[in-house]
């Protein structure tokens, strides 16, 4: 679809929303759309028994002191992530969600030595393709990866592909401080690449060098979008798009906000033409990166007007459904959708068309 087209969408879909078509809360008459989520959480007891470890360590980051209690202490939330069947899909069914993509839930195991992590990694996956083989028809994954042994995770994002048939691939931001971008990473860049699947870049909390402005600061989400979003500029501005032009980034929280930049980056990338000492020559602008390179989801993001933004700015190709389940309201991410002032072939698309394409899932 090119940009004209984007533009005519968008005119349809603000007739649509003039005309009453599409709006207020009635489905009646109109096409029921499969529902695939793609952002959706578990965790196994292995994973809590560590979490349990690193909360004992003197040692602290922002993740140890905001998330790890959420796991380390029963509650309803954590009998939702370690319910891999029958209260999921009960779930699931109140509202009409066919499809959950799971993922081991953040910071993964991103935050463990390299060999524990791998090692538990290999679990998760397994585990995680297990659930799958219950219940197929429910149930696609997200490969656990380990980025501190990027050979040895390079070769189980292959075995999680090619053997278990998972869907993609799940990082949580940045690993011991470090991000992707850096050539020690690259060997988890070229097997997304070589695998054609998705890298799904979920936010943690903020890396230890820009922790303390957010100490304190209760509020999860805008330390998430800063640190992921920030992640993704600098894997658009460090040219290791170019190394990997077909590597595909999904962002969730409606891409962290990242493309209602567009303008402002490519203007500085032409600004800094020349006189920036650590100005990198790139093969695109910040913003077609943006395009060829990355998808974004709602995860957890219902605002409709950002919703209509991002169609119209990256297109409705680039634009998928999620819950962020357990931490999200399941009934909430559907309507939101359902109601959206969109027209219903952009509703099919963000609920299960694009991903269906993107993560290689079956077509019902
Ligand atoms: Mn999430």
């Amino acid at each position: 679809m090119d940009r004209r087209d984007h533009l005519k969408g968008t005119a349809a879909m603000m007739l649509a929303s003039a005309t009453g078509f599409g709006g207020g809360t009635a489905t009646a008459g109109r096409k029921r759309h499969r529902r695939i989520g793609t952002e959706e959480h578990f965790i196994i007891p292995e994973i809590i028994d560590e979490y349990k470890k690193l909360g004992g360590e003197p040692r602290s980051n922002l993740d140890i002191e905001n998330l790890v209690p959420a796991y380390v202490h029963p509650s309803p939330l954590l009998d939702r992530l370690l319910d891999i069947d029958q209260g999921r899909l009960a779930a699931m069914d109140e509202v009409g969600m066919d499809m959950q993509l799971l993922s081991l839930t953040g910071p993964g195991v991103q935050m463990f030595d390299s060999d524990r992590a791998v090692a538990l990694a290999e679990l998760v996956n397994d585990r995680l393709a297990e659930a799958i083989a219950r219940h197929p028809m429910r149930f696609g994954g997200l490969t656990t990866v380990a980025p501190q042994s990027p050979e040895r995770t390079a070769r189980e994002m292959d075995r999680a592909i090619s053997k278990l048939k998972l869907n993609g691939f799940m990082i949580n931001s940045h690993t011991n401080n470090r991000y992707l971008d850096e050539p020690f990473f690259w060997p988890v860049l070229e097997a997304a690449q070589a695998l054609d699947r998705p890298i799904y870049l979920h936010p943690r909390m903020p890396s230890d060098g820009m922790a303390a402005p957010f100490r304190g600061l209760a509020i999860t989400s805008w330390a998430f979008g800063i640190e992921t979003g920030n992640h993704a500029v600098r894997l658009i501005f460090s040219g290791v798009l170019d190394r990997f032009p077909k590597l595909k980034i999904v962002l969730g929280h409606m891409g962290e906000a990242v493309h209602f930049w567009e303008w402002r980056l490519d203007q500085c990338y032409e600004q800094s033409k020349g006189f920036l000492p650590h100005y990198r020559h790139l093969n695109l602008t910040p913003s077609e990166y943006l395009r060829r390179n990355f998808l974004i989801t709602t995860s957890g993001q219902l605002n409709p007007d950002a919703l209509v933004f991002s169609l119209k700015t990256l297109g409705a190709d680039h634009v998928l459904w999620s819950v962020d389940y357990p931490y999200e309201v399941p009934k909430d991410a559907v309507a939101f959708i359902e109601n959206a002032p969109i027209g219903d072939d952009e509703r099919g698309m963000i609920f299960s068309g694009n991903s269906e394409t993107a993560f290689h899932i079956d077509k019902a």
